[in-house]
């Protein structure tokens, strides 16, 4: 019994694909382009072709599109290969797009403008201790940093096209919500919606939330310069210990985006009370609070960008109560590492943070208890390098990270906004 409205006729296999179904497909070949461009090029259109396999004349629309809003540039005119007349190449416009980042940390905050080729464009970075200060206040100054960070984009010529905000702490990526940042005694901050809400200027572009450990891991990932390396942790040292798990080129967050908290691992259960409340997590004896105070350093500001200067200096002079508070911190940082290896298998960790600069006192301490702890040490060794993005990963990851979403869809909606 048919009451229901008639069907419309049924589509018949040669007839075009539905326009969403073709603005998808358009979508996803300027992603395929752009990204080819982006790591492999300066190319030429017929090699952008022959890379995606993607016809020539499509190729050819594409790049247009992709010129046109300001992503791609003609470079030069290349000598003719042989027979054909002589022809341009493809690459990257870096200051087609920035995105903004902002990293909100125990010690301090900082703020970024990254370009779409990775460079650091604009770097304000404000020290101090944070801890017991509200919110409020913090994001007040935060947003303030923000509005200057947008502003100077602005005046280098880069348009924006996101914001990525970097806390250290659980994040509900859902609600966009820092559930709990222990060391700072927050929870659950609106933290995106409070920086809107206290920026001077209107911010045309979407704020993303998101834990630093995690946007480090990502900073690293997509411009850390660590080549085919796609599964690897990043341990990323400040007054707290985070640490960032990619797979095979892929964060892994967990089932509800709460992982690679390795800074509170228990390695001591009778250990020191932790600002978590529990015991002997590994903060508490690889953190920078611990090293500086096992090595004694009384003369340094205890948190932000100066904090690591002057236990640098005593350990290029051999300071033996500096080495060893590094080396135990080593140590435990070991014995977490051992226990990421036993569970992922990674082959690489990077130290990011503080443990960048420490690494060479660090190293030796770390890879000699992996290797007892690790089962598979005697056939799957590790590598340990230090991050060459340093203490600015988190807000280079967290300025880049709305960036990918150009690459990834360098067509979208909102890809004409300047
Ligand atoms: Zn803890």
């Amino acid at each position: 019994v048919s009451t229901g409205p008639t069907p419309g006729p049924v589509p018949r296999a040669t007839e075009r694909p539905r326009p969403t179904d073709q603005a998808d497909v358009r979508r996803h070949n300027a992603a395929l382009v752009l990204g080819c461009v982006s790591e492999a090029g300066p190319l030429s259109r017929a090699r952008v072709a022959a890379h995606t396999g993607l016809t020539r004349a499509t190729v050819g629309t594409i790049v247009d599109e992709l010129i046109a809003g300001g992503l791609v540039s003609e470079q030069g005119t290349r000598a003719p290969a042989g027979v054909g007349r002589p022809g341009t190449d493809l690459a990257l416009r870096p200051d087609g797009a920035a995105g903004v980042g902002l990293e909100i940390n125990v010690d301090g905050i900082v703020a970024a403008v990254v370009d779409l080729g990775g460079t650091v464009r604009h770097r304000v970075a404000r020290s101090g201790d944070l801890r017991g200060r509200t919110a409020a206040a913090v994001l007040r100054s935060a947003a303030r940093m923000v509005d200057d960070a947008v502003a100077a984009a602005y005046d280098l010529g880069l348009p924006v096209r996101g914001i990525g905000v970097a806390v250290p702490g659980l994040v509900d990526l859902g609600e966009q919500v820092l559930r709990l940042a222990p060391n700072l005694g927050w929870t659950d901050v609106a933290v995106a919606e409070r920086l809107r809400s206290y920026a001077v200027t209107s911010w045309p572009c979407p704020v993303v939330l998101d834990n630093e450990a995690n946007l480090a891991a990502l900073g690293e990932l997509w411009t850390g310069g660590h080549g085919s390396t796609d599964s690897f942790v990043l341990v990323n040292g400040d007054v707290g210990v985070g640490a960032g798990v990619v797979l095979e080129g892929r964060l892994h967050r967990g089932s509800r985006g709460f992982g690679g908290e390795l800074g509170h691992l228990t390695v001591a259960p009778d250990g020191p009370e932790c600002r978590c409340g529990a015991r002997g997590c590994l903060e508490q004896v690889a953190g920078l609070d611990f090293i500086l105070r096992q090595a004694g350093v009384r003369d340094a500001p205890r948190t932000g960008e100066d904090a690591v200067a002057p236990l640098l200096a005593r350990l290029a002079r051999g300071d033996e109560r500096a080495v060893a508070a590094v080396r135990q911190a080593g140590e435990s940082l070991g014995v977490g590492v051992a226990a990421l290896v036993n569970l992922f298998d990674v082959d690489t960790v990077i130290l990011g943070g503080v443990f960048a600069p420490l690494f060479p006192w660090l190293d030796e301490p770390l890879q000699a208890v992996v290797h007892r702890r690790v089962l598979s040490a005697a056939w799957a060794p590790l590598t340990v390098r230090p991050s060459r993005l340093g203490r600015d990963a988190a807000v280079i990851g967290a300025a880049y990270a709305p960036l990918r979403d150009v690459l990834a869809d360098p067509l979208g909606a909102d890809a004409s906004v300047a």
